[in-house]
Parts: C-alpha cells; structure tokens; sequence
C-alpha cells in the first residue's frame, strides 16, 4: 500500500475535542504508554464522534508498543484476535480500552497472498494506519500531549463538510472488503452526512458483492444498523445504493423499479423503520441499550409478513394459527434465517413475533389485553412490534408506557397496566381505535 507522508496538524486551538471529554480510564492508559516511552493516540470511531459532539461507544487507542509490551504494562488485559492481536485492558464496570499496535493492513485487506505474511510485517506507521482505515472521518489521531488532531486523510475537512470519503481508492477497497459499503452508509445516515461521488459510484457499482461476505458479519452489520436509531435515513440511503435489496432480498420484487406498488412498499418500510427510531429512542437505556435483535429483524419483516401471510390483519386461532405460523417459519428459513446465517432460536422467535401478532390485533379493541395472552412469553415483545407497527400505520405516537416493558432482553411480566384488570381504574388499552384500514389494518389519520 502506497504510503502518503503528508499530514496535517490541527492545533488545540482549532478542533474541538477537550482532554475532559475523554474516557479517565483512556486517558490513563495513554499516559502509561508515554511514561513508558511509547507514542499512543485515541484513534478510530472516538475521534469522530468527539469532534462531532456525540459520546463515542469505546475509546480506541493505537500505539507503536507491540501487543506483548502493551500487555506487560497493564496487568488487568488480555490479548485477543488471530490474525492481528490486539490487547484488551480491563476496567471497572465491565469496561474495556482496546489498545492495537498501529499497522498497515486492516485484517479485511488480507485476502491475497499478504494473508501468510506474520503479522509482524503488518505493523506500520500512523500514515499507514490512517491508510488502512475505511473512512476518512475514521481515519484521525488525537494525542494527548499537545492536544493535537493529526490528519492524513482529510477527515478533519470532511468532517467540517459532512462528507463521507472512502480512504484510498474506493473501487479497490470495496472490493477488498465490501462491508466498508454498509460503513459508508451508515455514518451518513446517523450524521447525515453526504456520500461524495467517487466513493458513491463505486458502492452502486458493486452493490451486489455484498453476498460474497460471510452472512454472519452482514447480520451482525445489518442489525447495527437498524439498531442504531437512524433506520429510516439508512434505509432511504440502501435503497438508493442498491445494498438494501442484497441485505433483505425478501424485497427485491417489491422495491425493484419495475414494480407498480414500488412507493407503496417503500414508504411502508420506511415508515415502519421510522417508528422504529422513534420508540427505540424511548426505551430506557437508549441508546446504548437496544431492542433485541429477534425484534428488529421481525420489524424489518412485518411488512413482507404482512403481504405474504396477512399478519397482523387477518386473526385467526387454533389450529390454523399453527399453520400460518408453520408458513411463516418455512419462509424465513427459505429466506433471511439462511442468508443471515440466523440460528435456530432466533427463527424460532421471529416466527413467534410475527405469527402471534393477529393475537394483539384480535384484543386490541378491548379496554384490556386478557389475562393469558399477558401471560404469554411472547407477549411484551410482540406488544412492542404491534406498537411501532400501529404508530407507523397511523402516524400517532405510541405512549412510552405502552412499550417499557422490554428493552435489551424479553420481559416476560410486564407490569399491570392500572390497579386492577377488573377495576375500573383500569388505563386505556394500548390499542383502542378499532377502525380498519391499512396495510395492518390500521386507519391513518
Ligand atoms: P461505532 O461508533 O459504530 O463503534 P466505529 O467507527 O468506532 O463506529 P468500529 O467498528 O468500532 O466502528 O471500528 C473502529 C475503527 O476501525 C473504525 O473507526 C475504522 O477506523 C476501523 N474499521 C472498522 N471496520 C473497518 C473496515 N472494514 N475496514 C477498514 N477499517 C475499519
Ligand atoms: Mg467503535
């Protein structure tokens, strides 16, 4: 890999980041890097979101010790990953500062004969580290001694323009690792951030190469982004590029530009994945803490379900519920549950999702869901999917407490709604409006 020599500095005076507004425990670990002689920067996704004004979900730090050093001076680590090891230091409250030697490969350019090579050869300089990394806005150094952003990518500028910039040459790094399209889109729609031409053209151009990832890594990717809080810009961004089909091909038909209802399906999704933000944001822990994946993914189905099995709209019990939940199985097997690579569990509990919604939508004009169906280990998180569904067929905002009781992990007793269900201090059933319409059966208004 070519390796630039220029780099910008940018002052103190000139960026925003402020030693405060780092992590103690980051802040600790590069100090003992320095008095032990080593040179150690904050790296990565932290840079970016601190100059941004957003709290960063780690704080990444690179440094020229190698693994072994890095591990004698931190007793409480570990060192983790094949290919290239990098030490973990562990934290109170389960944290953890991940501390890599910088390098000049990332693990996902080393497909081609470089993959033999020991990794000691991959170790590199901070130009190189910069080179190795997706984005531009990824690709900046802080260091703490004179508080100075270190820029060899243009990330700064970027950053001040709200462009997202592939490192390097876009056409040639896709290809290498056609993830880096998802990581593209991704931080453009959680900043809304513009993707510039270049990087652009060439995600359109290899869309489809998508499916030469392992599906693990594309469900793992699939579900940060949905998780994420910014579904539905991500979505308007997928389609455009053309990922969205490779990711949930269960919509190639509908979305493809041949289809006559194509807008009809679009806006669906979208409107199911902007309550999804929406309600998500609500639930406590938001949003480091988010709804499990079972449930996205079930969200993300509910409008393929909804054409293909008339869920939640068309109730039905007994036996034939059994049935249809059968279908539904077979179909997500067929379909998602293989190239998502999902296990056992996780089909099972779509499945449950989406086959016992017609459940809620059968109660939902009474003033109380019964009493077994509470009961029922399906229930709290089937009664949030029916409420980001009902919110994006009708436009009106679920109250959080309707939706609370689940966050993270299945609630399986969510608390009683009102003194008594008999009483009448009962509260209003989450669902009243027992008009027909839409897609789900719900009127918009
Ligand atoms: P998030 O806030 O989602 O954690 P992040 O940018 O920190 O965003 P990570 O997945 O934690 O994302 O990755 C950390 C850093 O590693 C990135 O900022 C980027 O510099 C680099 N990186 C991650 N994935 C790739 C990739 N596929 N190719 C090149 N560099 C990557
Ligand atoms: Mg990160």
């Amino acid at each position: 890999m070519s390796t630039p020599v220029t780099s910008t500095t940018i002052s103190r005076a000139d960026h925003p980041i402020r030693l405060e507004m780092i992590d103690q425990d980051g802040l600790r670990v590069m100090q003992r890097l320095g008095e032990a002689g080593f040179s150690s920067y904050l790296v990565g996704g932290a840079v970016r979101d601190l100059y941004l004004g957003k709290t960063p979900k780690d704080f990444d730090i690179g440094t020229n010790a190698r693994p072994g050093q890095i591990r004698r001076l931190f007793k409480n680590s570990r060192t983790i990953g094949r290919r290239f090891r990098l030490v973990q230091v562990f934290f109170r409250n389960d944290k953890i500062i991940e501390v890599s030697t910088l390098r000049s490969l990332s693990e996902h350019d080393l497909d081609g004969p470089e993959q033999v090579l020991a990794p000691n050869n991959t170790y590199g300089t901070l130009a190189e580290d910069a080179q190795r990394r997706d984005l531009s806005i990824n690709g900046l150094f802080y260091e703490i001694d004179q508080q100075t952003i270190i820029d060899y990518v243009g990330g700064v500028a970027d950053l001040e323009n709200g462009v997202i910039r592939m490192v390097g040459d876009p056409e040639k790094r896709i290809l290498r690792d056609p993830v880096r399209m998802m990581r593209a889109i991704r931080h453009a729609a959680r900043n809304s951030f513009t993707i510039e031409p270049a990087s652009r053209r060439a995600i359109h151009r290899h869309a489809d190469k998508l499916s030469l990832c392992p599906a693990s890594r594309l469900r793992d990717e699939l579900l940060k982004d949905l998780a994420g809080g910014s579904a539905a810009p991500w979505f308007e961004l997928a389609v455009e590029s053309g990922l969205f089909v490779e990711l949930a091909p269960v919509y190639r038909s509908h979305l493809s530009s041949q289809s006559t209802d194509r807008e009809h399906h679009y806006r669906k999704i979208h409107q199911l994945l902007q309550a999804l933000d929406r309600i998500g944001a609500t639930l406590p822990g938001a949003p480091a803490r988010t709804l499990p994946d079972h449930l996205i993914l079930a969200c993300l189905l509910a409008p393929w379900a909804s054409n293909a099995f008339a869920v939640p709209a068309k109730p039905v019990k007994g036996n034939q519920l059994h049935k249809r939940a059968k279908l539904i199985r077979e179909a997500i097997n067929a379909t998602i549950g293989a190239y998502l690579n999902l296990n056992r569990a996780h089909r099972q509990e779509i499945t449950a999702l989406l086959g016992n919604l017609p459940m809620l939508n059968l109660y939902r004009g009474e003033r109380d869901w019964p009493k077994w169906l509470k009961r029922k280990s399906y229930f709290a998180a089937t009664r949030v999917l029916y409420a980001i569904i009902q919110e994006a067929e009708t436009g009106r905002q679920v109250q959080p407490q309707q939706v609370t009781t689940i966050s993270g992990a299945e609630n399986k007793t969510p608390p009683r709604r009102g003194r008594s269900s008999r009483g009448k201090s009962r509260t209003r059933p989450s669902f009243a409006d027992t008009r027909q319409g839409g897609i789900f059966g719900f009127k918009k208004q």
